[in-house]
C-alpha cells in the first residue's frame, strides 16, 4: 500500500529533473531499492502509469536495481552482505552482534530524456525567469 506516496515521491522528483534539464519527455527512470524495503515493483509501475499520465513522464520505463543489504560486525568490523533472512553470524569471527547499514534504501538514481531537436519547427520562444528560492 505504501508504493502510492512512494510512487509520487518518484514523479515530482523526476519532473523536477526534467525541469532542470529542459527535457521534453522523461523516457526512462532509474530507481535503486535496498533489498530489505517491501517496495513492490509491480506496484510502483502500477501507480506510475497512472500519475504519469498527461505529464512529460507519461510512458517511461521504470528501471530497478535492487541493492543488497550489508552488515558490520560490531566485533572484528568484518563487513558482509546481509542476506534475506540474515545472516545471524559474523562469517569472519562468529559474533553475533552485527548491525545491518544497508538494504532499506529507495531513491531515483538517473533519468533518461529526449530533448527532441531533431523537431524542425522553430520553438515558440517562451522567456521565463524563474527565480529559484
Ligand atoms: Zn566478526
Amino acid at each position: 500500500m505504501h508504493e502510492l506516496p512512494v510512487t509520487e515521491g518518484i514523479l515530482s522528483t523526476a519532473l523536477e529533473a526534467a525541469k532542470r534539464a529542459n527535457a521534453r519527455r522523461i523516457t526512462a527512470i532509474d530507481l535503486v531499492i535496498g533489498e530489505l524495503s517491501s517496495i513492490v515493483d509491480d506496484s510502483v509501475q502500477f501507480y506510475f502509469d497512472i500519475l504519469s499520465r498527461g505529464t512529460r513522464a507519461e510512458g517511461a520505463i521504470l528501471r530497478f536495481r535492487r541493492e543488497p543489504a550489508t552488515a558490520i560486525c560490531r566485533d572484528c568490523g568484518h563487513r558482509y552482505a546481509a542476506q534475506v533472512p540474515l545472516a545471524p553470524l559474523c562469517p569472519a569471527c562468529g559474533s553475533a552482534r552485527a548491525q545491518v547499514t544497508g538494504g532499506r534504501e529507495f531513491y531515483v538514481e538517473s533519468i533518461e530524456v529526449d530533448h527532441d531537436e531533431d523537431s524542425g519547427s522553430p520553438a515558440d520562444s517562451e522567456r521565463q525567469r524563474s527565480g529559484s528560492g
